[in-house]
């Protein structure tokens, strides 16, 4: 997979030659490039905002530097036979990232990230680009950062770690929070290691137990509980069959 990366701090994305990313850019299953958008500014203070138009304050991302810049790195994938690419603009006013947006994403062979700053990008940007490859407005939470290169240290994390042969086991993903299937929409309930007492905390006796169904069961009734306590919006978005009578009795 190739991902694009244009911001203004090329050096807010160094996290992404560390751990888990940094090993798959290693091996060559990532091809991340990280491109300075004031490289296309053309003026002696390499400016690439201005106020808004109707008034109001901050600033707002010009559309200049950014066309060029995309013009630019769209042209490179093309060359270089990087695939369809989407474009990813991080953006509080987005659709929330989720789990099934990143097995989304990961299934598409080249990302190219838009994280802004000030108030965001002129609108002009988005709507030019949509009219040529699928665009993803996303948000990683209800909340404002003063730029979307952390927004997109979180999406490249959670994507790269679904592609093949990126995670060690190839299973660890299967049994995660908001993973599809049996425990689909159920947090991960708690997660021990040896030793098998701690500061007078043992670990439940059913893990030692060796019993596979038993254990299964134990750790889906764990999940339960903890989604009823931590997210009960997720309950409610569970198929009726996830439940059975001993459930209904918790
Ligand atoms: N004026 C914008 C609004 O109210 O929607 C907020 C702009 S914010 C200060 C600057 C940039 O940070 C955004 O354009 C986006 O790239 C990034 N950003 C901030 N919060 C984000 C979030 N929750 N998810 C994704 N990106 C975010």
């Amino acid at each position: 997979m190739r991902l694009d990366v244009v911001t203004i701090f090329p050096e807010y994305l160094e996290p992404l030659n560390v751990s888990l990313v940094g090993k798959a850019r290693a091996r060559g299953q990532l091809n991340v490039h990280v491109h300075d958008l004031r490289s296309w500014t053309y003026d002696r203070h390499n400016t690439v905002d201005d106020t808004p138009y109707g008034g109001g304050p901050g600033m707002v991302m010009k559309t200049e530097p950014w066309g060029d810049a995309l013009d630019t790195v769209l042209a490179d994938g093309y060359e270089t036979g990087s695939g369809a690419p989407a474009l990813i603009v991080p953006t509080p006013s987005g659709r929330p990232f989720t789990q099934e947006l990143a097995v989304e994403l990961s299934e598409r062979p080249w990302l190219v990230f838009t994280p802004a700053r000030y108030e965001g990008i002129d609108r002009r940007v988005i709507d030019e680009y949509a009219t040529r490859m699928p665009v993803y407005e996303v948000s990683i939470g209800d909340y404002v950062l003063a730029g979307g290169e952390a927004a997109v240290l979180v999406v490249t994390e959670a994507v790269a770690r679904l592609l093949p042969g990126v995670l060690g086991n190839a299973e660890s993903h299967r049994d995660d929070s908001f993973a599809p299937g049996a425990m689909a929409n159920l947090l991960e309930g708690p997660i021990y290691t040896k030793p098998p007492a701690w500061r007078g905390r043992e670990i439940p006796d059913v893990l030692l137990s060796g019993h596979h169904g038993k254990i299964a069961r134990w750790r889906r009734d764990e999940a339960l509980k903890r989604t009823a306590a931590h997210r009960p919006d997720l309950i409610e978005r569970c198929e009726p069959k996830v439940f059975d009578k001993k459930d209904r009795e918790m």
